[in-house]
């Protein structure tokens, strides 16, 4: 007989990590499972890094309750998960006495939803602000609760925290089907066998209407992954006055192409929006990336192509759910429910944007769903909701630094010239409570190879130290798992074949 857990989150991006986190208060045997080599490679890898502080989603809908409610968690989340956080504010501006007309009706739906200090300032205060801007602009809405945070450190140091607190986290994992009796989930079937549960949860992002599918729910309900491109800029060589965040006006397609500062100090330009047949299908194209492009410079007219780094693109799961309330006549809402027709199922579905920022929101609406299903939720006495961080090398004092170095010398070893990553934080995320195994993941935790040359210096290194520390070949190590082989194999063994075929001659 498997082991039965009380709770199985299927998916472990930002929304299943943080419900993990939330849920690990309570005593219950939780699962969290991953079908890619690492957690958080989905959205929550790919997207603007905003902390939205509410004034875009239609008020009443679950996008706008989940999204302002949280506003006000991320400073003590990052806190005690030991993330970056930066309430810096953010900017949407307008050229035409149209688009003056969409900053008002975002003033009032913000208002409506609750976003303290909005208010809409002059052309003239703008360019005071970020002189950098266009000279057309004729006002702009400035939100001083908006913020930016980093959502990939986020989803590791929840899952972490998670586990900290006894999750157990299973990667290489993808849920396949549910194992039902009757209407009432009892575990679900996955490519590394079957593991029974009282409760499933779906947290699968674009993947999210298929799982619930699989148990009768919601037929109609689809998702179509709707694609933002996105280019980032040389931190050496160009920075905004101040960073924050600028979004043109929104249109009927997304919130609006931004220039935005980052936590990491890169300004990036983007996204755009366009439905794409694929839910893998995360190129870029020449046309969209002349799309972000036309977008960025009428913000900034100075930034210049010859500072762009690199280029990558996220898949919103946009879905047509409509809001529980009828009223709203909205159908783009986020799904957050136990089905009437399905027992044993906490279904989140359609979690585009503002769904990193809304995350932590969800999760306290998975436990409320819970308790008004019946669950005796006790508190565990020796939860910890502190995640230490870990050192981060280009941050420290020199001090702090020769400190660190006379305590373990793998930080005296700098790895990524650009970005100033060693030796001792690539270990560090090896060796973590969720041990990082691939390139990617060392990527996105360290932010190794994201400088100016993208890897080119620090992937031959890289290899060799997940190699040696995984206790793998260097043929095996893998960009981001599966068939992503970096080599194929070594010019020693192309040698001994061609000396073989010498000696057959
Ligand atoms: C271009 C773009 C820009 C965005 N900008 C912002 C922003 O600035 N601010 C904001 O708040 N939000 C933003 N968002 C939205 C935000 O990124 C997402 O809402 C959020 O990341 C969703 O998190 P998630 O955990 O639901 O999905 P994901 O991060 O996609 O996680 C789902 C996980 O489920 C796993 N999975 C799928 N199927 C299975 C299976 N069968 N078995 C096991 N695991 C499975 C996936 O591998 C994945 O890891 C943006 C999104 C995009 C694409």
């Amino acid at each position: 007989m498997p082991k039965k857990y009380d709770v199985i989150i299927i998916g472990a991006g930002i929304v299943g990590s943080l419900v993990a986190r939330f849920l690990s208060k309570y005593q219950l045997d939780i699962l969290l499972i991953e079908k890619e080599a690492n957690i958080g490679m989905g959205a929550s890898s790919a997207n603007s890094a905003i902390l939205h502080a509410g004034y875009d989603p239609i008020p009443g809908s679950n996008k706008a309750l989940t999204n302002v409610m949280a506003v006000e968690m991320w400073p003590v989340l990052s806190q005690e998960l030991g993330i970056g956080y930066s309430r810096c504010g953010d900017y949407v501006v307008a050229v035409t006495a149209e688009e003056v007309q969409v900053l008002e009706e975002l003033l009032a739906r913000g208002q409506r939803n609750g976003v303290a200090e909005i208010e809409i300032i002059s052309g003239t205060e703008m360019r005071r602000r970020e002189p950098l801007i266009c000279p057309d602009i004729v006002a702009a809405l400035w939100v001083p609760s908006g913020a930016i945070g980093d959502p990939f450190a986020a989803t590791v140091a929840a899952a972490e925290n998670a586990v900290m607190n006894g999750v157990e986290l299973m990667c290489g994992t993808a849920f396949e089907d549910f194992l039902m009796e009757g209407n009432q989930i009892i575990g679900v079937r996955t490519n590394q066998g079957d593991f029974h549960c009282r409760w499933a949860s779906n947290a699968a992002g674009l993947y999210a209407d298929e799982v619930m599918h699989k148990a009768g729910v919601r037929p109609e309900f689809i998702i179509r992954p709707r694609r933002g491109e996105y280019v980032i800029l040389d931190q050496a060589e160009f920075q905004l006055t101040q960073t924050t965040v600028i979004f043109l006006t929104p249109t009927d397609k997304g919130k609006g192409i931004t220039v935005s500062g980052t936590l990491h100090g890169n300004v990036i330009v983007g996204p755009n929006a366009n439905f794409v047949d694929s839910k893998e299908n995360k190129d870029t194209t020449t046309e969209g990336l002349q799309e972000i492009w036309e977008g960025g410079n009428t913000l900034i007219p100075t930034i210049s192509r010859k500072h762009i780094i690199a280029q990558f693109a996220g898949l919103r799961a946009t879905g047509n759910a409509p809001s529980p309330d009828p009223a709203l006549n909205y159908n783009q809402d986020f799904i957050i429910e136990i089905p009437n027709n399905v027992s044993g199922l906490v279904n989140l579905g359609g979690i585009e944007s503002p769904g990193f920022t809304a995350a932590p929101a969800i999760a306290l609406k998975v436990i409320e769903l819970l308790q008004n299903a019946g669950e005796n939720l006790q508190e565990k006495p020796d939860w910890n909701p502190v995640r230490a961080p870990r050192p981060v090398f280009r941050n420290l004092s020199r001090e702090e630094q020769a400190a660190l170095i006379a305590k373990n010398p793998a930080y005296g070893r700098i790895i990524c010239r650009c970005e100033m990553v060693t030796e001792g934080e690539i270990l560090a995320e090896i060796h973590a409570p969720i041990p990082a195994t691939t390139y990617d993941a060392l990527k996105r935790r360290t932010w190794l190879g994201t400088g100016r040359c993208q890897g080119g210096f620090d992937i031959p290194r890289v290899v060799a130290i997940l190699a040696e520390a995984l206790a793998k070949t260097p043929e095996e190590v893998t960009k981001k798992g599966g068939q992503s082989e970096f080599l194929y194999r070594s010019t020693k063994a192309v040698d001994q074949d061609y000396l073989n075929m010498e000696a057959l001659i």
